[in-house]
């Protein structure tokens, strides 16, 4: 993991043939410093009060391009909600259905024990374990 001062963060960006525009330190900075797995609306309803010039696009735009680099990751869940994370270490999610979180899970499986998966070359792992989170069972959602 890369820090979250804004010199690492376009440092980092450049290394990944990314132009570090403050939008795009900004956006990447988000995800760094908010482990929520936000989606694109939530990025721009969170950064435009401080980035007046930020639009839904560039929000949009930046994340397929950090996607296409590789600083990120998108998370697919049912439907055709995709979040984001910029967490690269091994781990899986949890997601609560009843306030939507999504919890990261630094699950360790031992995929060489899966019979089915002998012939096939594994290239990434996403494993979504769904439920009601804490909060929520105490009826102290976060939302
Ligand atoms: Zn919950
Ligand atoms: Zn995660």
């Amino acid at each position: 993991m890369i820090s979250n001062t804004i010199d690492d963060i376009k440092n980092f960006l450049s290394e990944n043939s990314i132009k570090p525009s403050i939008q795009r330190v900004k956006i990447y900075q988000f995800l760094l410093n908010n482990k929520i797995h936000p989606t694109a609306d939530e990025i721009y309803k969170r950064l435009n009060s401080e980035l007046i010039t930020l639009s839904k696009t560039t929000v949009y735009n930046t994340l397929h391009l950090f996607v296409d680099k590789g600083v990120v990751q998108p998370i697919h869940i049912e439907g055709n909600e995709v979040r984001y994370d910029a967490d690269f270490s091994q781990h899986t999610h949890f997601k609560c259905n009843d306030c939507g979180m999504l919890y990261d899970l630094h699950l360790n499986l031992n995929i060489q024990g899966i019979l089915e998966l002998k012939k096939f070359e594994v290239k990434d792992i996403q494993v979504l374990i769904s439920g009601i989170c804490d909060k929520c069972v105490s009826g102290n959602p976060i939302n």
